[in-house]
């Protein structure tokens, strides 16, 4: 009897064991930015494989599972892709794609290679990419699409919005009347919709749509009558719709004045991660790119000089950043961060200038959280803060001009993130006290808030940030007389 007993335990223990080695999971996913409900996964041979049904939802498609013969077919705007269980390719019209691991059938239902969708062949035919975080087990999913966001750029006397688009994709101006125009581009994917006032006396709002078999573009004019161009500019492909004011001669001579220099700093870098989320995304990397995105937005206006403080994952202590600023003489300083808080509610954007003292006690507690960075440098943060207040007392007049800049830019990046305005505040932060220059210091979002978490990591969040904050700067520099 005691045999039969040892021989059962062994005998389930053995199964439990298969069982564990071949197991369902789940996913989280983030789409677009956007947290999803978990998805179904199953883990057989050290891979992971995604339940087919939700692949389809996953990029805005359908997914029919036909159990008998084994196959799986994906639709996406009027393409489809053919799997079949044991198949290591899949096919696309006349293409073939590689799977790699071959599709997979559990308990009824098929099951996609994680490795297929995020491969570059799939990338390539789903206009998404798609990338697994192992540690945190997080799908993330993000469109790319043939035609890139509109970017605008504010002159005097002209309006630029431009459009980045895919080598072979052909576009088309339409008028809408007299009060603005469409341009459309046929067979387009766009990477998200978007719709932006800009009300900036030229132009009065544009918007961004996909359509069924098309992207459209339509500009509203901020009068009637207004004189337009589209022209293509190269490196990367871009189509560019230049609109002017009445009266505006056509081309607006190009700004003789010095050109001023911003200097962008993203915050922490190398040993200093900053704060962490719960997805694991890690403040330094999301300040990194945003910072770079910037950089790009006040490029390809072509009025200012812009500089950043780091440009990859480098640690670098708080007074060389405001040193190099000032060494260089910059006209602007921009450091962005993303905010945490103990209070997983706590959600939004914040833009900060730098005082004697904070505007509310959590922008006391925030500056004390920023400036601790000091320590990875062996400083105590009480002592060098100390050292710095003898500093900027000398720079009154900045903290006056700082808090205007700070105030055009929480109202500009307002317009463009769809994430809480927690409006414009002061505090003590280190990196701001040591600059020769009107600066700011832009809190994203919070990396503790799970949504914010999701948006820091979405391109298409950080993209529309860095124009709001670089909207902010050129409206400064506007009313300080720098720009033509
Ligand atoms: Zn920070």
């Amino acid at each position: 009897m005691k045999k039969i007993v040892l021989l059962l335990v062994t005998l389930s223990m053995t199964l439990a064991a298969a069982l564990s080695r071949a197991r369902a999971e789940e996913v989280s996913v983030v789409v677009s930015g956007t947290p999803q409900s978990a998805a179904d996964a199953y883990k057989a041979g050290g891979k992971l494989y995604l339940d087919a049904k939700r692949v389809g939802a996953l990029y805005g498609g359908q997914v029919y599972w036909y159990p008998v013969s084994g196959r799986v077919q994906l639709s996406l705007r009027g393409r489809s892709l053919q799997l079949v269980v044991g198949a290591n390719k899949a096919a696309a019209g006349a293409e073939e794609l590689s799977l790699g691991d071959p599709m997979i059938v559990r308990v009824s239902r098929a099951f996609v290679p994680m490795s297929f969708l995020t491969g570059p062949e799939f990338a390539a035919w789903s206009g998404h990419q798609t990338r697994y975080d192992e540690r945190t087990r997080t799908l993330i999913v993000e469109k790319t699409g043939t035609v890139g966001a509109p970017r605008a750029f504010s002159y005097r006397g002209r309006t630029r919005i431009s459009l980045e688009l895919a080598s072979g994709a052909s576009y088309r101006a339409v008028a809408r009347g007299t009060g603005g125009l469409d341009l459309i581009v046929d067979y387009g994917v766009a990477e998200g919709d978007e719709s932006i006032s800009l009300e900036d006396g030229v132009v009065d709002s544009y918007a961004l749509k996909q359509e069924a078999k098309l992207v459209r573009l339509t500009v509203r004019f901020t009068d009637k009558g207004q004189r337009w161009r589209v022209l293509e500019l190269a490196g990367p492909r871009r189509v560019a719709l230049d609109v002017y004011a009445p009266g505006a001669e056509a081309p607006v001579s190009e700004p003789v004045k010095r050109r001023r220099l911003i200097v962008i700093d993203p915050g922490h870098g190398g040993k200093d991660p900053g704060a962490t989320g719960g997805r694991g995304t890690h403040e330094k990397d999301v300040n990194l790119a945003a910072a770079l995105e910037l950089a790009r937005v006040l490029r390809e206006r072509g009025d200012f000089e812009v500089l950043l403080t780091r440009e990859d994952d480098t640690f670098l202590p708080l007074s060389e950043r405001s040193e190099f600023a000032n060494g260089k003489k910059a006209d602007l300083f921009i450091s962005l961060h993303c905010n945490a808080a103990r209070n997983k509610r706590e959600n939004g954007f914040e833009v900060y200038s730098v005082s004697e003292t904070a505007s509310d006690p959590e922008a006391e507690q925030l500056a004390a959280a920023e400036n601790a960075a000091l320590e990875f440098e062996g400083k105590d943060p009480q002592d060098e803060t100390a050292k710095m207040i003898l500093l900027a007392m000398t720079k009154t007049e900045m903290i006056n001009e700082s808090a205007t800049f700070s105030a055009l830019s929480a109202q500009s990046i307002a317009k463009r993130v769809d994430v809480a305005a927690r409006g414009a505040k002061q505090a003590a932060f280190y990196v701001l006290r040591g600059t020769h220059a009107p600066a700011i210091l832009v809190e994203m979002a919070f990396v503790s808030h799970a949504k914010d978490e999701a948006k820091l990591a979405s391109r298409g969040f950080r993209r529309r940030m860095a124009e709001g904050v670089a909207a902010g700067a050129v409206e400064y520099a506007r009313r300080q007389g720098w720009l033509e």
